[in-house]
């Protein structure tokens, strides 16, 4: 067996020994199954490859501290799952199952999750998509369930830090009535063209304003956004946001720390008011924001001047890390011990 450079690993793609698919036909769910293909066969007229019916999850395993294999809130991704394949007409998966799938193929690839000292996890790919041919804009009567694994590398290598962040304002992501509060394929692929703008001008990623009215603060491209001032952690509720797992897990912690929580439409203009700011997600858990450059506007929004994150956002970091390696106690019953 090849040895892995658990230290050298990078947020990519790489084989591991198995996959767990299920498949939806005559409506209802079968049997997990197993396989060690990196293949699909598929109808060329599958829904998911003309009308976007895909739907796709993200979560972790770690390798905590005493060892065992921890993987984090893991329900929550059932439900959100469910909620987007609801938001596109496809099949529900059963939340049993997706815990009974998630499980097996962790376990099944059990020596691709990297040891505790490496920093590194093991990312979880779950997706969902239509099967069924259709030419007519119709869902699909098919749908197949697949989760993959994949071994990825500590977003931060050189140590927790800032990074900048750009306004893209002649992109929208998602509309106020429309898909953003899915995970679907769909939005990744309208986001493509503002990251790329993004990463040419040399930032981390792009940030998104409400669609309608260009005022409000809505997300990054793949991590939500909250600041930080008095002693309050402030997220924007919008209806074209990703409900992140892990900036609702940071307003759980934010609590338990002693501060107070707001959910609510943030004026563009108020992050010159904020002491700290992050993106959120399950890459990076926080990526501190160095800052918000609004190029149209010509304005730039600075929270950190030494480069080094705020003193509340290494607080929160540390606390969930810690949870998800078994060196904090999960007081929230966030953590499935894969046995
Ligand atoms: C997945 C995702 C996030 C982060 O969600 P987590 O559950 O915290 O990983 C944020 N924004 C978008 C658009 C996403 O797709």
């Amino acid at each position: 067996m090849e040895k892995i450079d658990w230290k050298n690993l990078s947020f990519g793609y790489m084989k591991t020994d198995y996959n767990v698919r299920c498949a939806y036909k005559d409506g209802k769910w079968g049997e997990l199954e197993t396989t060690d293909s990196e293949f699909l066969n598929l109808h060329m007229a599958a829904t998911c490859l003309h009308y976007g019916q895909e739907a796709f999850e993200g979560l972790k395993a770690f390798r905590g501290v005493d060892g065992k294999i921890r993987i984090f809130r893991l329900d929550e991704n059932a439900h959100r799952l469910s909620s987007s394949c609801h938001g596109i007409m496809m099949a529900e998966f059963p939340i049993e199952k997706f815990r009974e799938a998630i499980l097996k193929v962790v376990k099944m690839n059990e020596r691709f999750v990297p040891p505790y000292e490496s920093g590194a996890s093991l990312y979880i790919r779950p997706l969902l998509i239509g099967t069924g041919a259709q030419v007519g804009v119709h869902p699909a009567n098919e749908y197949l369930f697949i989760v993959f694994v994949t071994p990825v590398g500590p977003y931060f290598k050189g140590g927790f830090s800032t990074n900048p962040y750009v306004i893209i304002r002649n992109f929208d992501r998602s509309a106020p009535l429309g898909t953003g509060i899915y995970k679907v394929g769909g939005n990744y692929a309208a986001s493509l063209l503002a990251n790329k703008k993004a990463h040419d001008l040399g930032y981390s990623c792009e940030f998104y304003l409400d669609a309608k009215e260009k005022k409000y603060i809505d997300e990054a491209g793949a991590a939500n956004f909250f600041g930080i001032k008095n002693n309050t952690y402030i997220t924007p509720l919008s209806t074209s946001i990703l409900p992140s797992i892990t900036n609702k897990s940071l307003m759980t912690l934010a609590e338990d720390l002693g501060m107070k929580v707001e959910r609510r439409a943030i004026p563009i203009e108020e992050l010159e008011t904020f002491e700290e700011a992050g993106a959120c997600g399950t890459a990076a858990v926080i990526s501190p924001i160095e800052r918000i450059d609004d190029l149209d506007e010509n304005k730039s929004y600075v929270f950190s001047k030494d480069g080094k994150p705020g003193v509340m956002c290494e607080k929160l970091y540390n606390k969930l890390r810690g949870i998800q390696l078994g060196e904090e106690e999960d007081k929230h019953g966030w953590i499935t011990i894969v046995e």
